[in-house]
């Protein structure tokens, strides 16, 4: 059977790296999750003090990170120079400046370059909010996901709250708007649907349906490509 890419694109807390990661596990597929680079990318900023003002030092700092990925049971882990940073770059500081990060056009322009590199042998799921528009615009399957803003809070909310993080409502919901309007609006590579992207609202569709959903188009794309 021919591999594939498939492109998961869409708002903040809609469920984009559950369903991904679901996905690629029933194709075994690779599963990336680019929001956890920006993320990686955002915490190294913070702890080393980078004025994102200046490009040259933050040109120069971007050589200093390396991001990878490993595999733990069901969950995948993201690295940062070698040290486990997956629960760091959940955290409300991070997720407060990483849009203003991820506005900045060399840092995207080094993230999306690995993000290609992963993609070469396809057989890849990447959820993030460019990739069927600028990081695969040829990807074969390109999913777009949104959910009321109200969903959405309640889902974050929550999974912050499972994870042990306090963390109230409101401030839940500003940071999900916030993250939305400039990722929407920013110069370099804004979130938008891209003109051959299915269009999925998840407001009121449980997991294992949306899962199935995406399965079946995954698997007409996969049939059409192997004939
Ligand atoms: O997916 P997640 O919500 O963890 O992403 C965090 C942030 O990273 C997004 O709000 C966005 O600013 C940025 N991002 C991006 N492009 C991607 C993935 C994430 O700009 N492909």
């Amino acid at each position: 059977m021919k591999k594939i890419i498939i492109a998961i694109d869409g708002h903040s807390s809609c469920g984009k790296s559950t369903l991904a990661k679901s996905l690629a596990k029933d194709l075994d597929y690779i599963y990336v999750d680019t929001g956890a680079m920006y993320r990686a990318v955002t915490l190294y900023f913070l702890q080393n003090n980078i004025d994102l003002n200046n490009l040259d030092q933050v040109e120069k700092s971007l050589k200093d990170i390396h991001i990878r990925f490993q595999k733990s049971g069901d969950l995948t882990h993201t690295f940062l120079n070698d040290k486990d940073v997956e629960f760091d770059i959940r955290e409300m500081y991070v997720s407060n400046k990483v849009s203003e990060v991820a506005e900045i056009s060399i840092v995207r322009k080094v993230l999306v370059r690995e993000q290609q590199e992963m993609g070469i042998d396809k057989g890849l799921v990447m959820d993030g909010r460019d990739i069927g528009t600028v990081v695969f615009p040829a990807a074969e399957l390109k999913i777009f996901l949104t959910a009321s803003i109200e969903v959405r809070t309640k889902r974050r909310f929550d999974e912050l709250h499972q994870k042990g993080l306090t963390v109230d409502y409101e401030t839940v919901q500003k940071n999900l708007n916030h993250r939305d309007h400039i990722d929407s609006t920013r110069l370099d590579s804004p979130l938008k649907l891209a003109d051959d992207a299915i269009l999925i609202d998840n407001s009121e569709m449980d997991k294992e349906k949306q899962l199935e959903r995406v399965k079946q188009l995954a698997m007409s794309k996969i049939l059409a490509k192997s004939c």
